[in-house]
C-alpha cells in the first residue's frame, strides 16, 4: 500500500505521463522523489525531491505550468508545491546536503499550487535545523536571487536552441562495420561488436571493452557500433568520447560548478562510448565522477562501450571497483594483422579512394607494413601523393623508393634460389626436399623460413615465391609467412635464429 505522499505522487505522475513524452518522463519526471506531504487546515503542501538544482531550473523552465496545473488537479486549489534539491549526486556513502525552497510569500491560498522559486542558501537551511527549526521555510527571508533561472545546459554537445537537448553524437561516420575487414586478429571483438549494434543493451556484453595496441581498430570498431545504432535503432541519444576529452570537460564542471550538470548529461545518455580509458589512469576525481556514471547508465540497463590501448589489468592507477566494473560484461582484444587481412584491408581502402594499384605493390605494402593499419594507410595515402604530385604511375619501383623510409630494408639483388639456398644451408637441410611435398616438421619450418624470406628481401610476388617452392599456390606462401611472424612473436629463440638467418642473407647480397 502506498503511502498518502506516494499516492498523492503517482496520480500526478499519471498525468505527467500523457502530457510529456516517454524521454522527457524518464530523464526529469522519474528521477523526483515524493518526500513529504503537509496538510493544515488552508494548506496542503507537498515536498519533491529532485537530483540537482539544475533539475530544479529545468523543470521550472519547462514544466512549471503541467506540475502546476497538475498539482492543482490532484491536490486541490490550496495546493503548494516545494521542492527539496539534492545538491549532491545521490550516494549512501555523502552526507546529503539538502537546500529546502520554501514556498514564494506570496502565495495566496486560493490561487493555484505555487511551484517555489526562492532557494534558502546552504547555510541559513542548516541554522534552521541546528535549532530544530521547524518555522515553516517561507517565513525565512531569502536574498534575492534569479527568479526561474533559465537553465543552461553547458555541455558542447547539447545542440544549442532546441528545448529538449539533442545530443550530438561526435560519431565519425566513415568508421563503418562495412570498412572494417574482419580477420583472425579482430574477430571476437568484431562479431560481438555487431551482436551489440544489432541490440545494445540487449546482449551480456556490458560494458563492451575493447583492448589492443595503437592503430589496430579500436576507435573504428567501437564507433561502428555507435554508428550502425544511430541508423538503424530507435536510440536517441548516443555519444562518443575519448576519456581525455570527458576528463578535460570534467575539470571545466569542477572549475565553473557545474558538476551536477555534468553528471547529468551523462545519465541521459542511452549508448556511452568512451575511447582509450587508459586516460582514466591517476586521475581520482575523473574516476569516482565515471564510476558513477557508469553505475547510473548499467542499471538502467544502458549500453556502455570502452576501449583501451592493454588490457585492463594492466592500467595502472585506476581503482579496481572501477577495473572490475570494466570487466563485467565483455572484453575483446585486437591484434595486430596477419598477411592476408593486410592485403584485404589494403585493397579495400584503395579501392574506397579510388587508387588504381596493382597487386604486387599492395603485396609489397602488406608484406612490409606489419605493425598496424594506421601505418598501411599511411603508406597507400603517400604512394598516392607522390604519384599526383610527380605525376608517375605507381610501380613497384617506385612504390620502393616512396616508401623507403617506412619499411623494413629491401634488398632485391638476391634470387629466390639464392635465398633458399642460404635457408636450407643453415637448417642442413637438401634443397630438393625443400620444394618436395615432405610434410616433415623441420623441413616444412625451413620451406617457411625461406618463403619469408623470400618475400621480405626479393620483388617476386607471393604467386611467383610459391612457384619456385615446389609450384605452391600464393595461399600456401602466406600461411608459410604469417606462420614465421607467429613463432617470431611466441618463440624468442626462433626470432633469434631468424634474425641470424637474416643477417647471412644480408652478408651474401653484398658479397
Ligand atoms: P586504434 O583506435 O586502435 O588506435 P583506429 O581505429 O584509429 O585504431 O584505426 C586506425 C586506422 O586503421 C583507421 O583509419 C581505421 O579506419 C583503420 N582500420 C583499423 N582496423 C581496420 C580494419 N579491420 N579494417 C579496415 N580499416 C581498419
Ligand atoms: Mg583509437
Amino acid at each position: 500500500m502506498l503511502d498518502a505522499v506516494h499516492q498523492i505522487w503517482q496520480e500526478c505522475l499519471t498525468i505527467i505521463r500523457d502530457n510529456v513524452d516517454k524521454r522527457s518522463y524518464k530523464t526529469w519526471f522519474e528521477p523526483i522523489k515524493p518526500l513529504r506531504l503537509e496538510e493544515t487546515p488552508n494548506e496542503r503542501t507537498l515536498t519533491i525531491q529532485v537530483p540537482s538544482r539544475f533539475y530544479y531550473e529545468w523543470l521550472e523552465e519547462h514544466y512549471a505550468t503541467l506540475l502546476r496545473k497538475t498539482v492543482g488537479k490532484v491536490m486541490g486549489v490550496n495546493a503548494r508545491l516545494v521542492y527539496d534539491i539534492l545538491m549532491e549526486r545521490d550516494r549512501p556513502e555523502d552526507k546529503k546536503p539538502q537546500i529546502r525552497i520554501p514556498a514564494a510569500p506570496d502565495a495566496r491560498r486560493s490561487s493555484p499550487p505555487t511551484v517555489v522559486l526562492r532557494p534558502i542558501p546552504h547555510g541559513i537551511q542548516q541554522q534552521a535545523n541546528a535549532q530544530g527549526g521547524t518555522s515553516p521555510a517561507g517565513t525565512i527571508s531569502s536574498p534575492p536571487h534569479p527568479v526561474n533561472p533559465p537553465p543552461n545546459l553547458s555541455s558542447p554537445f547539447v545542440i544549442p536552441g532546441i528545448r529538449s537537448p539533442k545530443i550530438d553524437s561526435q560519431l565519425n561516420a566513415n568508421y563503418t562495420f562495412d570498412r572494417f575487414i574482419e580477420g583472425d586478429c579482430n574477430r571476437l571483438a568484431r562479431s560481438a561488436a555487431w551482436a551489440i549494434a544489432e541490440r545494445p543493451s540487449e546482449t551480456s556484453f556490458n560494458p563492451f571493452l575493447v583492448y589492443g595496441g595503437v592503430g589496430l581498430g579500436k576507435t573504428h570498431l567501437i564507433q561502428a557500433i555507435g554508428n550502425y545504432a544511430k541508423q538503424h535503432q530507435k536510440i536517441e541519444s548516443i555519444l562518443y568520447i575519448s576519456s581525455e576529452r570527458f576528463t578535460n570537460e570534467f575539470v571545466q564542471s569542477i572549475q565553473y560548478n557545474r558538476v551536477s550538470e555534468f553528471s547529468l548529461f551523462y545519465r541521459q545518455i542511452d549508448l556511452l562510448i568512451v575511447d582509450d580509458i587508459q586516460f582514466f589512469g591517476k586521475k581520482e576525481k575523473t574516476q569516482e565522477e565515471f564510476f558513477h556514471i557508469f553505475n547510473a547508465l548499467h542499471q538502467s540497463g544502458k549500453q556502455i562501450i570502452l576501449s583501451a590501448d592493454r588490457p585492463p589489468k594492466d592500467i595502472v592507477g585506476i581503482e579496481e571497483r572501477l577495473l572490475s566494473r570494466f570487466q563485467w560484461g565483455l572484453t575483446a582484444d585486437v591484434q595486430p594483422p596477419d598477411l592476408e587481412t593486410r592485403i584485404a584491408i589494403l585493397q579495400r581502402k584503395a579501392e574506397d579512394d579510388g587508387i588504381q594499384i596493382a597487386y604486387d605493390i599492395i603485396e609489397f605494402i602488406a608484406h612490409n607494413i606489419t605493425s598496424n593499419i594506421r601505418e598501411l594507410e599511411g603508406a597507400l595515402i603517400r604512394l598516392l601523393a607522390h604519384s599526383t604530385l610527380r605525376r608517375e604511375e605507381i610501380v613497384l619501383s617506385f612504390a620502393k623508393e616512396v616508401l623507403k623510409d617506412l619499411i623494413r630494408e629491401v634488398k632485391v639483388d638476391l634470387s629466390i634460389e639464392e635465398i633458399l639456398s642460404i635457408v636450407c644451408h643453415y637448417f642442413q637441410i637438401p634443397e630438393d626436399q625443400v620444394r618436395a611435398k615432405t610434410r616433415k616438421q623441420e623441413v616444412v619450418q625451413a620451406r617457411q623460413v625461406a618463403m619469408y624470406f623470400a618475400k621480405q628481401f626479393t620483388k617476386h610476388s607471393l604467386k611467383t615465391i610459391g612457384l619456385h617452392f615446389g609450384g605452391r599456390d600464393h595461399s600456401t606462401v602466406i600461411h608459410g609467412i604469417q606462420s614465421v611472424e607467429g613463432y617470431m612473436e611466441t618463440d624468442t629463440k626462433f626470432a633469434d635464429t631468424i634474425r641470424e638467418i637474416q643477417h647471412k642473407i644480408k652478408i651474401q647480397s653484398r658479397s
